[in-house]
C-alpha cells in the first residue's frame, strides 16, 4: 500500500518580529500563504518498521539528519506503531529559499504516514509534534492562508484568498535562516502592526489590498547581503508591479502578477538573476485521513 500527495511551499505575505524570547527564539506575526509549487512525497508501507528515504536534490542529504526522515521518525516513536515506511520526496522546491522546503515535506510525511499507519490524529495533534520538527512546519500542514504567532508555530486558519498568479526569483545562492536572524538582532527594525493591517487586507479577500501591504523585517537584513536582489526588487516596482516582497529570511522574491505583459517582461528581466518559477496560490489542504491514495 502506497500513498502520493504534494507538499507546498509557502511565502510570506508579512513576517513581523515581535522581540526576543527567553527560549533564544524570535516572537514573530506572520501572514502565510501556501503556494501550487510543491514536492511529491510518496510512502510506501513496510511492515518491517524500517524508516528509508530517498530524494531527487543533489545539494540535500538524504539520510536520517532530513527533516523527512526526522518526521517519520519522530510519529514512530510517540505513536508506538510498529510499522515502517519507504519515503520517496521529488524536490520541484528550491533548497535553502526561503520556501520551507524541509518543512513542507516534513509536514508531508506526517500527512502521509498519519494515513498510511491508520492513526488518525488530528491537524492539531500533527502540528503540535510537527513544532518540535521546526517553526513552519504546524503552518505546512494547514496551507491556505493562515496566520502564524509564537515562534512561528501556532496557526490560525485565515479564510482562502481567491488563488492569485506569482513569479519567484531564487537567485542561484541559498542563505541561513539562523544567520539572517543574528545579523536582524544585531541591526534589524520591525515595521510594526504589518500583520494586523494584513489580516484587514486578506479579509476584503482583494489582492491589490494585500499587495498594498506585504511587508517582512527580515527582507532588508537579506537586501543588504545581497544589494543584486535589492536592485531587481526596486526596478520591478518602479515598473509598475505593486507587491514584491523577499518570502522568510530569502532570498527568494516573489511578485504578484496580474497580466501576461507584466509577467512577461518581469521573467525576461528576473532570467538573468536566477531561476523563474511560475506558479499560482494554494488553496487550504485536506483535512487529515482525506489525502488520496
Ligand atoms: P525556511 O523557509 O523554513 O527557513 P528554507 O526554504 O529556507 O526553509 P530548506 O529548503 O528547508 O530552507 O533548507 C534548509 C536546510 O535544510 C538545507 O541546508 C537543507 O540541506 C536542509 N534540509 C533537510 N531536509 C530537507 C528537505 N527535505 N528538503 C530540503 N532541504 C532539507
Amino acid at each position: 500500500m502506497e500513498i502520493t500527495l504534494l507538499a507546498p511551499a509557502k511565502i510570506n505575505l508579512t513576517l513581523e518580529i515581535k522581540g526576543r524570547r527567553p527560549d533564544g527564539y524570535h516572537e514573530v506575526a506572520m501572514v502565510m500563504q501556501s503556494l501550487e509549487l510543491a514536492d511529491t512525497i510518496t510512502c510506501r508501507l513496510r511492515s518491517d518498521g524500517k524508516i528509508f528515504l530517498e530524494g531527487n536534490h543533489p545539494e540535500v542529504a538524504w539520510n536520517e539528519t532530513n527533516l523527512a526522515w526526522r518526521a517519520a521518525w519522530l510519529l514512530q516513536e510517540v505513536s508506538g506503531v510498529k510499522l515502517g515506511a519507504e519515503i520517496l520526496v521529488e524536490k520541484r522546491i528550491p533548497v535553502a529559499a526561503g520556501l520551507a522546503g524541509g518543512s513542507t515535506d516534513a509536514a508531508g510525511v506526517l500527512r502521509a504516514l498519519n494515513q498510511l499507519w491508520n492513526l488518525n490524529w488530528s491537524r492539531e495533534k500533527l502540528a503540535e509534534l510537527g513544532a518540535r520538527l521546526g517553526s513552519d512546519v504546524p503552518f505546512c500542514l494547514y496551507g491556505g492562508t493562515a496566520l502564524a504567532t509564537g515562534r512561528g508555530e501556532q496557526i490560525q486558519p485565515l479564510p482562502a484568498l481567491p488563488q492569485h498568479s506569482l513569479l519567484l526569483l531564487k537567485p542561484p545562492y541559498g542563505v541561513s535562516t539562523a544567520e539572517i536572524y543574528g545579523l536582524y538582532a544585531r541591526m534589524g527594525r520591525s515595521q510594526q502592526g504589518q500583520t494586523e493591517r494584513m489580516l484587514a487586507a486578506v479579509r476584503t479577500g482583494n489582492w491589490q489590498e494585500v499587495a498594498r501591504h506585504l511587508a517582512n523585517d527580515l527582507e532588508q537584513i537579506t537586501l543588504a547581503l545581497a544589494p543584486d536582489l535589492k536592485e531587481l526588487k526596486e526596478a520591478a516596482c518602479r515598473a509598475g508591479c505593486p507587491g514584491v516582497l523577499m518570502s522568510g529570511s530569502g532570498p527568494t522574491l516573489f511578485a504578484l502578477i496580474n497580466d501576461e505583459a507584466q509577467d512577461q517582461e518581469l521573467a525576461q528581466r528576473w532570467q538573468e538573476a536566477g531561476q523563474v518559477i511560475r506558479t499560482k496560490t494554494g488553496l487550504p489542504l485536506p483535512l487529515p485521513g482525506e489525502e488520496q491514495m
